[in-house]
């Protein structure tokens, strides 16, 4: 899959509440790409991937996946795309708290009426370690294991790209590093593109391609 961004710019308010969070961003993501975005608090990293994963639309700007433009899609579609095509990964983790982690997992295969892959699912509850905590309601789980949880719902439906936004920002660095490292191993066993914001120093050197992004402006780091 190839995610190609044109010129995507998001302005929030008007006149002197006026905020430009996103500025004319250009980003060509290919297959397999590894990307990590720093970039300082309310420079506009959130609103950057929300834009890129479709749970958002710019004020102006392109998205295209394998040159299918994506902001003309209705809502309803959009979703639907977003469902197949994109796993999300949330800071706060996002888990439904009266759904089992089983269930929050295989939530975006019953949004679309697809039968659960049971091989695959404990496939990726062992690669996560999280198999002996299915039958378990979130709030029964560390902050690390239900990062994890969240991780699996993000790949059931098994997507080719993964976004996620700042995933170790609520553990400590212990979970945070073990959720790094199975981020990076599923990523390189399943070939899954993965754009991960970060504030990290450590977790953005890991990335192939290094973006930063300061008011709203998006560059990309050279390697040397
Ligand atoms: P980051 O994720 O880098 O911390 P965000 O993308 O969340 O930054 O926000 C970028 C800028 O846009 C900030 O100035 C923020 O206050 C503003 N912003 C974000 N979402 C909204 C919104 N829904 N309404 C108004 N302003 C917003
Ligand atoms: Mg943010």
């Amino acid at each position: 899959m190839r995610i190609q961004a044109k010129q995507l710019s998001k302005v929030y308010g008007s006149g002197e509440n006026q905020v430009v969070a996103l500025n004319q961003a250009d980003l060509d993501i290919h297959q397999g790409d590894f990307i990590s975005i720093m970039g300082p608090s309310g420079s506009g990293k959130s609103t950057l991937l929300h834009l890129l994963s479709g749970l958002d639309r710019p004020t102006s700007g392109s998205l295209t996946y394998d040159g299918k433009e994506i902001y003309t899609l209705p809502d309803k579609e959009l979703s639907a795309f977003r469902r197949r095509k994109i796993g999300f990964i949330f800071q706060q983790f996002n888990l439904l708290p009266v759904l089992t982690a089983r269930e929050n997992i295989l939530m975006p295969l019953l949004l679309d009426k697809k039968q659960p892959d049971e091989g695959y699912l404990n496939r990726l509850s062992e690669l996560l370690g999280i198999k002996d905590r299915l039958s378990h309601l979130p709030h029964e789980l560390s902050g690390g294991q239900q990062q994890r949880v969240a991780i699996a719902r993000s790949l059931i439906a098994r997507p080719e790209v993964i976004f996620a936004d700042e995933p170790t920002g609520n553990l400590d660095s212990r979970s945070g590093g073990e959720v790094m490292e199975m981020l990076k191993g599923i990523r390189e066993e399943m070939g899954k593109t993965l754009v991960i914001i970060t504030h990290d120093s450590r977790i953005a050197e890991m990335a192939q391609r290094k973006l930063t992004i300061m008011d709203g402006v998006l560059s990309e780091v050279n390697g040397i």
